[in-house]
């Protein structure tokens, strides 16, 4: 379960991000998190990646309180968290394999696991036979969906994704968001930022509305119309 607590972002010179935010996901939910640009959801992805701290309030993850985690607690952390970016962030010069096995690599898997899981990762998002290829040799929704295979193949509890699908066209975009719905199935807990509302509303999960850095609607999936 995550947990935000009164939580508030100001980022240095800035003003607030995030404004004495307050909710709960349960484990293995998926919601959306959506909202203007600059409404803060980028913000709230990186604080549970503890890829920014928050100014004040408390985040929690699964009764771990985030401000305890430090120094090699933080790499730890993030290898329970899938993390998918919309520019895919791929290492170009390097396989679709060596891209997926590189989160295993760093976690001192051994390298006849890492083979096996690597393929279990590239099978389900359907891009096995491309094992061996560049990532410029793929489509954009391909990349996409090898960057999902990266941050899904350490079998994380968590899968956070910051618009996955904005470089996307419709159809495609809809594929993704069918991916992201069976880690669910699987038991993942799955956060997407995304101001696609078209597609938010297609996929009836729970809707986490931000408005400048504040939370101003939180829908229920049977609430989403
Ligand atoms: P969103 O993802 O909804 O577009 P962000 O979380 O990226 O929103 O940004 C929320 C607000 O915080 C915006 O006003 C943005 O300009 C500001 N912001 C984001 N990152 C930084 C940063 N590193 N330094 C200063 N301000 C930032
Ligand atoms: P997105 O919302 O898609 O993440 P942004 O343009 O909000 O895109 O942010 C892109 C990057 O720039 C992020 O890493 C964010 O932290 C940083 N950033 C956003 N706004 C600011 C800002 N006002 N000052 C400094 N960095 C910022």
């Amino acid at each position: 379960m995550i947990q935000f607590e009164q939580v508030s972002k100001h980022y240095e010179g800035g003003h607030e991000a995030l404004s004495q935010l307050s909710f709960t996901i349960p484990t293995g939910e998926m919601a959306f998190i959506t909202g203007h640009s600059g409404a803060g959801k980028s913000t709230l992805l990186k604080l549970l990646g503890v890829i920014e701290r928050p100014s004040h309030g408390t985040i929690t993850m699964d009764g771990q309180s985030l401000a305890k985690v430090r120094g090699r607690g933080i790499p730890k952390l993030r290898q329970r968290i899938g993390m998918v970016f919309q520019d895919h962030r791929l290492l170009m010069d390097r396989t679709v394999f060596a891209n997926v096995e590189l989160p295993l690599a760093i976690a001192g898997i051994a390298r006849q696991e890492r083979g096996r899981r690597v393929r279990a990762a590239l099978e389900k998002v359907g891009l096995l036979s491309y094992e061996r290829q560049l990532p410029a040799t793929l489509s954009t929704g391909e990349q996409q969906r090898v960057g999902i295979a990266r941050a899904i193949v350490g079998r994380p509890s968590l899968l956070i994704a910051d618009e996955p699908t904005g470089n996307l066209d419709p159809q495609l975009a809809v594929e993704i968001m069918g991916l992201f719905a069976e880690f669910q199935q699987v038991g993942t807990t799955v956060l997407v930022a995304s101001h696609d509302l078209p597609l938010i509303k297609r996929m009836r999960k729970r809707v986490v509305v931000l408005d400048h850095g504040r939370l101003v609607a939180d829908l229920a999936a049977e609430e989403v119309l």
